[in-house]
């Protein structure tokens, strides 16, 4: 018997950064179907699901801004980056037999729906997987804040963030041997600890509206099912 879920209505968000793979820059086929597998197996149990992906695997605003672009404009650049990997996985997804939509929040009519509260709750509960793609359509954010937002928006229980690491640290696992993983926090300790997982929007809209977040490590095979049992390696923010 599969484990009860304890959620019915969730969000991911995948950062840019995980598609690339092992390569520098853009998106890697193989990992690509990866994600979109571990996605797909979720998705069979039943839970309603939303997608948010970021875009530094293609384009992130600061890159460019100071250096002869302003920021407002450069921030746009990496919504469109978004958009880009948000049909990468809409394609991925379908490949394994899911329906999806991507929303825009910048509409884009030929390419994708505009993004609309009502709509989207109506193709999740049809069982559609909605991603959302272009942020905020604002600049001055990176995409943790579009998602605390439309995890609030879409009454989703938990937002999940995939990442290539495995959970919170005291410091940069990458950079500090000693750097030791918490298994959970709160939402006000990761405010003042300055700890950096998410922007400081992006948690305290979190904090103010009760929502755990789930940070795990998406480069493991089959570990967002894991963790969404509450299985496998990950830190819990309530
Ligand atoms: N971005 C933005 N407003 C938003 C969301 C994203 O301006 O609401 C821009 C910003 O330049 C950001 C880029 O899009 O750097 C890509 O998103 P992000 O850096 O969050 O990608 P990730 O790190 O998750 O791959």
């Amino acid at each position: 018997m599969p484990k009860p879920l304890p959620y019915k209505k969730i969000l991911l968000k995948v950062s840019g950064e995980v598609l690339m793979g092992d390569s520098a820059f853009g998106i890697d086929p193989t990992t690509l179907a990866r994600v979109a597998e571990d996605i797909a197996e979720v998705v069979k149990t039943g839970v309603e699901l939303c997608l948010v992906v970021g875009g530094g695997n293609i384009f992130r605003g600061v890159s460019l801004a100071g250096h002869g672009v302003e920021r407002a404009t450069a921030d746009y650049m990496g919504m469109l980056a978004t958009v880009l990997n948000a049909l990468a996985l809409q394609g991925a997804l379908e490949n394994k037999g899911i329906y999806t939509r991507v929303m825009s929040a910048i509409p884009m009519e030929a390419v994708c729906e505009p993004y609309i509260r009502r709509r989207a709750i109506r193709h999740l509960e049809k069982g559609r997987v909605v991603i959302f793609a272009a942020g905020l359509g604002a600049p001055y954010f990176t995409t943790d804040t579009p998602a605390a937002l439309r995890s609030i928006e879409m009454g989703c229980e938990a937002l999940f963030k995939g990442t290539s690491v495995d959970g919170v640290y005291t410091a940069d696992p990458k950079k500090d041997p000693t750097a030791t993983r918490y298994d959970t926090l709160s939402h006000q300790d990761v405010l003042t600890r300055d700890l950096k997982l998410m922007d400081a929007s992006a948690i305290s809209l979190m904090r103010d509206n009760k929502i755990p977040i789930v940070v795990f490590s998406i480069r493991e095979r089959g570990n967002f099912l894991k963790v969404l049992q509450g299985e496998g390696v990950h830190t819990t923010i309530t």
